[in-house]
């Protein structure tokens, strides 16, 4: 089982819930822990995984040669990202512009362009106390995540459950994150900025037909708005952690709930016998 861990909004303790989740599990089954996050992953941090390999994540973007160009101006007409420009006899390219789609050297007609790879950010697996553990990282300064998030993803191994981090927001990151997902649990706080973010959340998830519950963190800070809409619209609230300045310490010294507060793993447990019920029912209502 594939369970994605979203949040609408950033700072939502999306992280907390991964790695907390993660943890409470590993005595019970084989866990793996996808960061997702490649903008800035930050699971590592509460795991401390020992790495034991590395590995590049690169596009192709095209190079061309000059002697052979015509400066017909094809590949800057089918370049849907202005990535590629000619200016009388100039041609410009903007490799942090290309998503190397490959169409400018696919439809070169003097076969002028040849593709090289540029590094955009590197995946690392390891491991952390039985926990296998994969992280994506976007270098600093590039545009593109979602390259690096299906290298994060080509990693997965369904032989247990699988706790993919993803990136906060309801962006194209987002949906390559969560798209392959048995179960999403979108992690939220009790605010209007929460509740906004939310409910734009729960309308990708539904897009992507993946299975949603909620979890409130820092209950107690706001008001009962997001409760209720979760009950108008037959979202499960399946936990709620208080606003707690025990657990906002532990956040900050990189410790993780389940760590710190251990009995808190009862409660994650519960929480995943109760993503696998809705998951298990929804399996059998399809197959009906
Ligand atoms: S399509 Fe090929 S020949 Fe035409 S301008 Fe681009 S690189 Fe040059
Ligand atoms: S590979 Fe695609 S995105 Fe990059 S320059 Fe060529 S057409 Fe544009």
């Amino acid at each position: 089982m594939i369970i994605s861990v979203a949040s609408g909004k950033g700072g939502t303790g999306k992280t907390l819930v991964a790695t907390s989740l993660a943890l409470s599990l590993k005595d019970k089954q084989k866990v793996q822990l996808l960061d997702c996050d490649v903008e800035e992953p930050n699971d590592h941090i509460f795991l401390k995984p020992v790495i034991t390999g590395s590995e590049a994540v690169c596009i192709p973007i095209p190079e061309v040669d000059e002697k052979k160009c015509s400066y017909c101006g094809k590949c800057a007409e089918v370049c849907a990202y202005h990535a590629i420009a000619v200016i009388l006899k100039n041609i410009l390219v903007f490799p942090q512009l290309c998503h190397g789609c490959g169409a400018c050297s696919y439809l070169c007609p003097e076969e002028a362009i040849t593709e090289v790879g540029r590094e955009i950010g590197v995946v690392e697996c390891g491991h952390s106390d039985g926990i296998d553990f994969v992280q994506g990282k976007l270098n600093v300064g590039e545009a593109m995540p979602t390259p690096v998030i299906r290298r994060v993803k080509a990693k997965t191994n369904r032989d247990g459950i699988v706790i993919s981090d993803v990136s906060p927001g309801t962006s194209c990151p987002v949906v390559e994150s969560i798209k392959d997902s048995d179960f999403c649990l979108l992690v939220t706080e009790p605010t209007p900025f929460g509740l906004n973010d939310l409910i734009l959340a729960v309308e990708t998830v539904k897009e992507l037909r993946v299975p949603c519950g909620v979890v409130i963190n820092r209950d107690g800070v706001g008001d009962g708005k997001v409760e209720e809409y979760c009950l108008r619209e037959s979202i499960p609230v399946l936990l709620t952690i208080p606003q707690d300045t025990k657990i906002a310490r532990l956040s900050s010294r990189g410790i993780a709930l389940v760590e710190g507060m251990p009995q808190w793993r009862k409660s994650f447990i519960e929480l995943f016998d109760r993503i696998w019920e809705i998951v298990d029912e929804r399996s059998r209502c399809l197959k009906r």
